[in-house]
């Protein structure tokens, strides 16, 4: 047998062992060629009288991450390929055939007569677990790498190869759709308990275990292919069904705002399916599959969040020329709310910290930050005592800067003030080496200015973190005018160590995502002021799918700290950078009512001890010209909220601030949660179009004022139907 990624081997027992081993990747993906080789597998397996059964395993440290995504978008690309050539129902019956490869590939499996086990070590995920729930049996090891799970509805697909219909006959609908819609990695005991696997072992037994399952006579015919099958939670149309089926929806609803279409038709296939026999249950899903695949959510979803990301994480734009930095020590000047929280990655991350304060008790302080947070995963199962004592023997504390000495990167997060930062650049700078790399994690100040206190500016950089740091995936980088490759190097890697992602963005007031976050703010704000309903506010923003509405984020952030950045901008811009009626509103609820947001448990919410939060009811008296609920144009609320956001992001691609559009659109996601299904806040706009886009963002301003200017960067794009991605493929052609 010629096969190119799976070793084939049987043993005295007659056991086959097929060891899927990619040559020239580290990690096993789904491509063609992997499943030509299965199906050869499988014909071997089932052709050969002497083999009784087929175990398949990884030669690699994981199991396999999964399909091929890129696989999935040419697949997109064939389809307007063939539609243009033969027509749209052609195409799609291709697509559809294409679409089910893996699915009838995994049926065959299951259906040919021979028992196969999967016999899984570490990340087992996607179409990979898909393979595995079509075995007859599985193993996992009990390495704590070890996870399986479905996370399709991540990048806007589901699983689409069997998941949705295998999941849900092993375990109680309610638990399937959870699984189906969370899309999580479940670690090896969970996965016992919850039926998705049969056995945990040590990871060089699962071999032998799966062995012993097929010598031992384990049956070739999957639970649902026995006659009588009963699905755990019995039929759909019975009282059960009922207790299941309704709440599942409304649920799906709470969750989505029906602004995913693969949760939809997860429900759709697994409601289908349930009701269905194996083979036609699996080609309802196809169907459902073949349409989501085709949906722009999903094409959004994968190039933002799977491809883009996965780009930047491997240093898309890091300088090429600058050979890999080391960065083992950090410094990290300031241990208040910022500073204890990089401390913390950075020695979660092994790297040794040194992490300075005013007095040694403040910077105790922030280290406290660090137990804290150790001692809450311990608390979770996910951290051994051992972990704890190891990290935080990994952080100094000091207060003389003269511990830097030996640091290979500094971060400061002192107080937002020019005059302090000042005196710290140079108390830093007369400590460390000549080589080490300065960062400054400021949210306001632009980094060519602080770096004109700094004696070595091509050593100085922005890492700008977002809070709560241990929990914020996104890190800016921002280049000052005269910041030199190696710092951005430097930072890059460093932020590749502590496994957030990066965006680099050039210095500007705001940078990237705090501009965009800010006019999310002002248009709710806005919208207050106008009389709108604070709750609707409040909806329209979730609803238009964002995380959380513009309020309750303001409480986030804190009330004061806006005011404080809106009356900074009118000091440095002159008043007609701000808007009078937000300065009111803001000033009204810090300085006369003491509303400073959720630390003080007083804001747009009142924050009552042992109950959910609520909207204070004091809003009200605020707004003079209350507007009717009912005459209020919900969508159009919908829409402004993230227009703002996407003109902001459009405009820091006009400014340059921004220069490459996966990184607003990753970093619109990660920073403040941009509409995941929309790919962006700039794929927000490809995907509408740029002429509708704009003329929508024109119908707004018109109604509602110059913020919905539209630049004249995408004033050009519209002219000329192009994208913000088109833009940037020709730029690197050219
Ligand atoms: P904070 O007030 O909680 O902490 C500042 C710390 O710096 C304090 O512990 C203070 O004692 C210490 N400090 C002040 N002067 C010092 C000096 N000369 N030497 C050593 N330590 C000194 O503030 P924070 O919220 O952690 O913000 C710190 C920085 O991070 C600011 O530049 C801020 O703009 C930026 N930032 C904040 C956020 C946020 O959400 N809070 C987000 C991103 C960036």
């Amino acid at each position: 047998m010629d096969l190119t990624n799976f070793r084939f081997e049987t043993d005295a027992d007659g056991i086959a062992l097929a060891t899927w081993d990619m040559p020239g990747r580290s990690m096993n993906v789904f491509t063609n060629a992997v499943m030509d080789d299965l199906h050869a597998v499988i014909d071997a397996v089932v052709a050969d009288p002497t083999i009784k059964g087929c175990v398949i395993t990884s030669g690699k440290d994981n199991f396999s991450g999964g399909a091929d995504l890129t696989m999935l978008q040419g697949l997109g690309r064939a389809f307007e390929t063939l539609k243009a050539e033969r027509g749209e129902e052609e195409a799609m019956r291709h697509f559809f055939e294409e679409s089910r490869r893996l699915t009838l590939l995994f049926r065959k499996l299951e259906t040919c007569g021979k028992p196969f086990a999967a016999a899984v070590n570490g990340i087992c995920l996607g179409g990979a677990f898909e393979l595995a729930l079509s075995c007859h049996h599985r193993v996992l090891s009990d390495d704590p790498k070890t996870r399986v799970g479905l996370p399709e509805i991540k990048v806007g697909l589901f699983p689409g190869a069997g998941g949705t219909q295998r999941v849900p006959r092993l375990m109680q609908t309610g638990d399937a759709l959870q699984m189906l819609f969370k899309g999580e990695q479940i670690r090896p005991l969970m996965a016992k308990n919850m039926g998705l696997v049969h056995e945990v072992a040590g990871k060089d037994e699962i071999v032998g275990k799966a062995k012993a399952w097929i010598l031992g006579g384990g049956s070739a015919v999957a639970p649902w292919d026995v006659p009588k099958f009963k699905a755990p939670s019995g039929k759909v149309y019975s009282p059960a069904g009922m207790m299941t089926w309704p709440p599942a929806n409304a649920i799906y609803r709470r969750e989505t705002h029906d602004n995913y279409p693969a949760a939809k038709a997860i429900l759709g296939a697994v409601y289908e399916g349930l009701q269905l026999p194996m083979d036609l249950a699996l080609r309802v899903e196809s169907r459902y599959f073949a349409k989501i695949l085709r949906s722009k959510e999903a094409a959004a979803m994968i190039r933002t969040l799977f491809l883009s990301m996965g780009e930047l994480n491997k240093g898309a734009r890091r300088p090429k020329d600058v050979a890999p930095t080391s960065v083992k020590r950090v410094g990290v000047v300031g241990a208040g709310f910022m500073g204890a929280g990089v401390a913390y990655v950075s020695a979660h991350a092994g790297l040794d910290v040194v992490l300075i304060d005013q007095s040694t008790e403040a910077a105790e302080k922030g280290k406290a930050y660090a137990h804290k947070l150790v001692t809450d995963q311990i608390n979770k199962g996910r951290a051994k005592t051992a972990d704890r004592d190891a990290l935080l023997g990994r952080i100094t504390t000091s207060a003389d800067y003269a511990d830097l000495a030996a640091c290979d990167l500094v971060i400061e997060a002192v107080f937002e003030d020019p005059a302090v930062k000042a005196e710290v650049i140079a108390k830093v700078e007369a400590a460390i080496r000549p080589d080490a790399i300065f960062a400054s994690n400021t949210s306001t100040l632009p980094i060519t200015g602080l770096a004109r206190t700094s004696a070595r500016p091509e050593n100085f950089v922005g890492i700008h973190f977002f809070s709560p740091v241990e929990k914020m995936m996104l890190v800016e980088i921002i280049k000052g005018d005269q910041t030199g490759d190696t710092a951005l190097a430097t930072a890059l890697d460093y932020v590749r160590t502590i496994k957030k992602t990066p965006i680099v963005v050039n210095d500007a007031r705001g940078f990237f995502a705090n501009r965009c976050v800010g006019a999310y703010l002002l248009e709710g704000h806005t919208m207050l002021n106008e009389g709108i309903p604070a709750a609707m506010i409040e909806n329209a923003g979730r609803q238009a799918g964002m995380p959380v509405g513009p309020l309750s984020l303001t409480d986030e952030v804190a009330v004061d700290l806006a005011l404080k950045i809106v009356k900074a901008t009118e000091a440095q811009l002159g008043p007609d950078s701000i808007d009078p009626a937000q300065k009111t509103l803001l000033t009204t609820l810090v300085e006369g009512e003491g509303r400073l947001g959720r630390k003080n448990k007083r804001g747009f919410y009142d924050y009552p001890e042992g109950a959910p939060k609520r909207l204070w009811p004091g809003l009200k008296a605020l707004q003079t010209n209350p507007v009717d609920a009912e005459a209020v144009d919900f969508e159009e609320l919908q829409q402004r909220l993230l227009v703002v956001q996407a003109l902001e992001a459009a405009r820091t691609v006009g400014e340059g601030v921004v220069t490459d559009p996966r990184e607003a659109d990753v970093g619109s996601i990660l920073g403040f949660g941009f509409a995941p299904f929309t790919g962006g806040a700039l794929s927000y706009i490809d995907f509408m179009g740029a002429k509708a886009f704009v003329a929508l963002a024109q119908r707004l301003e018109a109604k509602h004022g110059p913020r919905f200017a539209v630049p004249q960067n995408l004033l050009d794009m519209a002219e000329r139907d192009g994208t913000f991605y088109g833009d940037a493929a020709a730029r690197k052609a050219a």
